[in-house]
């Protein structure tokens, strides 16, 4: 290892080389490199400054100023060092065709085998005068005649994020060899017109620049296309992946003609609704292909969403396959099956719900006849649904992810390869033959999550997406408020005058995730802990409080998250029913129901939630012709938990919410990228670079419509790029 080392050269230097055998690298710095995330050059190269310092422009020497900064070059003319004084002091004095400058360090000594007479320096730092004679004291400086010597090592250049073991300067000198040879491992991704055009800089250059800026010009623009190419690939990698999903694998296609489209039609107590028309039409168009859907629909809660899904469902039950719909958890998967059951009252289509409690005989006599094909629908949470169910013939999976994603951070698309792969095994694959395309499903996935244009582009960029921007008409405004303590006693009156005219009301706690105390939970005790225990407790004792003391008059019930699913089910329906007047409940629960008459929403601890699960849980209102109220109980000294309320008491956009939170939480926190199975972003930002963004997607399309699957010679470059980021699970690489 140790021999390696001193015969290292950059002759075979290459994006994918180890940082460890670069020069000044040794097994300790490597393992430095690694904790910062750095394994190759390739690594190393987009290790970015965190920071950037300039060089000033020097000057002559008669232009210097008392009192102000300058940098200089001159001829060292004399050195002079006094160690015998109180501050020993290094005096040198340098010259240039304009006149004389003198520079002198305190405790110089250190200068004393590095600055000679005859070299040339260049010194920075503030100009005083001393007997009528420009002086420097304590300049940075630099021999400029030293061929070793970086301007800007001293004077300027890029600031890394460094750790204890390996600093910014460290860093500096290893990657500045690998510039030199940067003609080597770099290479263009795009045409000289297209460069033109966009006025991008070169990739190389971008590269030098963005380490050793030469200035704040170039600097912004090695910026802007470092961000241009990380946001490309990205895309470039989505684009690709939808064009694989479409053309490499094959779904049932469906027939969707008059009389079917009436007949599913006739199951709706309604007209639907233009946005859900719209929506359905794009299924159907997805659906009527071997290419499977997969297309996301966005739509606030109450827009009509079950509705669309249902559509979709007894589609591919007209066509003679099955359908499955999942939803995260059992009251949800419950809610949908009662309303399916309502739409589909007497009618042929066989539907199951498939629950945690169904076991033994029971289920395994539903499994066999969702196998033999007797079952039309089946609805279930994921989780149950996930586990080895065998189909006769499956055409549609559609994912409900409500409100758990965005705020569980989850991902939504992790169902659909999966799914799709999960279905192929059992059913599909033994029917497959070599040579043919992979059995795939449509997939339809809805949230009601609004998902923000720059998260669409991103998270989801590989789908199809289809929003319900309107709800059915008929609904009540909402109206929210912002409770502090003090109104907190006539909020209860105004509840109480609503209860009293047979409206319902949600009381919704939050999980107490910090040690300060809850005002909104028990007055004067303090409540502690991150554990659901805690939440069921709160949630507990204020049932108490509101049935003892609030409402005494009228039945308060409780719902939280490890209550038996009968229980859970029962209480529900009571409220549905209008038995429960105050349903109680801990947000570990979701309020998944569709309860028009409950008007009212309370939302303690309001400041701890987030503005996405706000904006779902007021969801939950409004949904009947009444008007609604939402109290949000909250006090807080934080900015950003009052411009949370602030939104949500001026507006029930969901994309406006989505927006606002996206800028006050950054997309770091609300959407990792890594999580979405895309490579980090280390420059590009999807807020700030918005522009480059859709610019960048634009192109990728462009690029994938000409060239589906990057074999020409101009995409070369690209397309290797591509391989190294993404591997070869876009079906690149076997495609020499
Ligand atoms: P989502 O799934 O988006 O939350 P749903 O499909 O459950 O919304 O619909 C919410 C409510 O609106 C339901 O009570 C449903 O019956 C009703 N609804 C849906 N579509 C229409 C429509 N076109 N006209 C009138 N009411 C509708
Ligand atoms: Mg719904």
């Amino acid at each position: 290892m140790t021999q390696s080392v001193s015969t290292k050269s950059q002759n075979n230097l290459s994006l994918s080389m180890p940082v460890q055998f670069l020069k000044g690298v040794g097994p300790a710095k490597a393992k430095a490199f690694a904790q910062l995330g750095v394994e190759t050059v390739g690594d190393l190269l987009e290790y970015f400054p965190r920071d950037w310092v300039f060089a000033p422009d020097a000057v002559k020497i008669n232009q210097m100023r008392e009192g102000q900064s300058a940098t200089v070059i001159g001829l060292v003319e004399s050195v002079d060092y006094t160690g015998h004084r109180r501050v020993p002091t290094f005096e040198a004095e340098i010259t240039d065709d304009t006149g004389m400058c003198r520079v002198i360090w305190f405790h110089g000594g250190f200068l004393r085998n590095q600055l000679k007479v005859g070299q040339v320096i260049m010194v920075s730092g503030k100009v005083s005068l001393y007997k009528h004679q420009m002086q420097m004291t304590n300049p940075k400086f630099m021999i400029v005649d030293e061929e070793s010597a970086d301007p800007a090592e001293y004077f300027g250049g890029g600031v890394y994020p460094a750790s204890a073991k390996l600093s910014s300067r460290q860093i500096k000198r290893i990657i500045r060899p690998v510039l030199d040879g940067l003609e080597k491992i770099v290479s263009e991704f795009y045409g000289r017109n297209f460069l033109r055009e966009t006025n991008l800089v070169g990739r190389k250059d971008a590269f030098i620049w963005i380490h050793q800026p030469p200035d704040e010009e170039r600097l912004a623009q090695a910026k802007r296309r470092l961000k241009y190419d990380e946001f490309f690939l990205m895309q470039l990698g989505l684009v690709l992946r939808r064009f694989r999903r479409k053309h490499f694998s094959a779904a049932v296609p469906m027939v969707c003609n008059e009389r079917i489209d009436s007949r599913i039609r006739k199951r709706f107590p309604f007209l639907l609704t233009q946005d859900q028309n719209a929506v359905i039409a794009e299924i159907a168009a997805d659906m009527s292909g071997s290419e499977p859907m997969n297309r996301l629909l966005q739509g606030d809660v109450g827009s009509g969403k079950t509705v669309v899904a249902l559509y979709a469902a007894l589609l591919a039950v007209a066509n003679k396959t099955q359908a499955v719909i999942m939803a995260p958890t059992e009251i949800l998967a419950g809610q949908h099956f009662i309303s399916i059951e309502r739409y589909l009252r007497n009618s042929k289509v066989k539907r199951v719900l498939i629950t945690g409690g169904l076991t033994g005989k029971k289920r395994s006599q539903l499994l066999k006849q969702i196998a033999t094909g007797q079952i039309d629908i089946v609805v279930g949470t994921v989780a149950l649904l996930q586990e080895d169910i065998e189909f006769k013939k499956l055409g549609l999976v559609v994912v409900d992810e409500q409100h758990k994603f965005g705020v569980r951070q989850r991902d939504p698309r992790a169902f659909l390869p999966a799914a799709s792969t999960r279905v192929e095994s059992r059913g599909g694959r033994r029917k497959q033959e070599r040579g043919r395309k992979d059995t795939a499903v449509h997939c339809l996935v809805m949230t009601a999550t609004p998902i923000p244009r720059t998260l669409a582009m991103t998270a989801f960029g590989d789908l199809d997406v289809s929003v319900i921007n309107r709800s059915p008409p008929g609904r009540g405004s909402v109206i929210t408020r912002w409770v502090e303590p003090g109104n907190r006693q006539k909020a209860f009156e105004f509840i109480r005058e609503r209860l009293a005219a047979k409206r319902q009301a949600y009381f919704v706690y939050p999980r107490i995730t910090s040690t300060e105390q809850s005002w909104g939970l028990l007055r004067g005790t303090p409540h502690n802990g991150v554990t659901e225990d805690s939440d069921i407790k709160a949630a507990t004792d204020e049932w108490r409080y509101l049935s003892r003391e609030v409402f005494p008059e009228f039945t308060v019930g409780l719902l939280h998250g490890r209550m038996a699913s009968a229980k859970k089910q029962q209480i529900m329906s009571e409220f549905r029913r209008g038995k429960i007047n105050v349903l109680v409940s801990t947000v570990v629960v979701e309020v998944g129901v569709d309860v028009p008459n409950a008007t009212i929403m309370v939302i303690e601890g309001a400041d701890r939630f987030g503005l996405a699960q706000l904006h779902q849980l007021r969801g939950r209102i409004g949904r009947g012709e009444a008007k609604s109220y939402c109290f949000l109980f909250a006090q807080t000294d934080s900015e950003t938990a009052k411009s949370r309320l602030e939104i949500m008491t001026r507006s029930n956009d969901g994309f406006e919410i989505a927006e606002c939170d996206l800028r006050l939480r950054g997309p770091g926190e609300l959407f990792s990228t890594r999580q979405h199975g895309l490579p980090d972003l280390k420059i590009a930002n999807i807020i700030d670079d918005y522009e480059l963004l859709a610019m960048a997607r634009r192109h990728a399309f462009e690029m994938v419509s000409a060239d589906p699957i990057l074999t020409k010679a101009e995409h070369k470059n690209i397309r290797q790029a591509l391989i190294a980021k993404f591997g070869d699970s876009l079906g690149l690489a076997d495609v020499a």
